[in-house]
């Protein structure tokens, strides 16, 4: 699960980021508001810890970019204490959650995990596309057809899910970064088809007519090999 922290106080960013990575979640941070805007409305977290007072943007714009370009992006929102028209602000225009500061690090990460629950409730522990499924407990890849299965993890099975969970769409290279590798690591720029190379690989394995499709221009999209 992938986490955005959008906070320019920038020793309380990095101690919630801390507390959340030893949680095993995944961190990114942003300390303004247009910097946190065009992250967070990028659609590659699950859930957008958003600060309303921010430089350069505030919070409650960010959430409206959150709202049209990221719709099932999960956001707490943080302001300071007893600014209850702030809060009322931010249930209407769609948070789903609300925390004034100062917070317990305990109350927030209890909060986090209800939201992301709600997320993994509303999905199934498996995705499914064409002939395949991913097993998202057991990380296997599964061929519908001859119930043959192989595992998968790491990048392979970030890059997949994404794919999965976006079937049919166009995925663009800078959405496939983001995603698997994050913002903040500079990487090679061919790491992304060594993975995809591989990907490939385990479903001719598998036999899948499910294919990982190069669209000229624009990125890449999840299709089926007769299509
Ligand atoms: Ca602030």
């Amino acid at each position: 699960m992938k986490i955005l922290i959008v906070e320019d106080e920038t020793r309380l960013a990095e101690a919630t980021a801390a507390m959340l990575r030893q949680n095993a979640y995944s961190v990114d941070l942003a300390f303004d508001g247009e910097t946190g805007s065009e992250k967070a409305s990028s659609g590659i977290y699950d859930l957008v810890i958003l600060d309303v007072m921010l430089p350069k943007k505030d919070g409650f714009e960010i959430l409206e970019d959150i709202r049209v370009l990221a719709p099932e992006t999960r956001v707490i929102m943080l302001t300071a204490r007893g600014e209850l028209s702030d809060k009322l602000a931010g249930l209407k225009n769609g948070a789903d959650d609300y925390m004034t500061k100062p917070f317990h690090m305990e109350e927030l990460l209890a909060r986090v995990d209800i939201q992301l629950k709600k997320t993994s409730a509303v999905k199934s522990n498996k995705l499914e596309y064409g002939d395949i499924s991913l097993d998202l407990q057991l990380c296997m890849l599964k061929s519908r057809e001859s119930g043959e299965s192989i595992p998968i993890a790491g990048k392979e099975y970030t890059l997949l899910e994404y794919f999965l969970s976006h079937p049919g769409q166009i995925l663009s290279r800078d959405q496939l970064y983001s995603k698997v590798w994050g913002w903040d690591n500079n990487i090679e720029s061919n790491n992304l088809e060594a993975y995809l190379s591989f990907l490939r690989k385990k479903l001719r394995l598998l036999g899948s007519k499910v294919e990982l499709k190069s669209v000229r221009g624009l990125g890449y999209r999840m299709g089926m090999k007769d299509e």
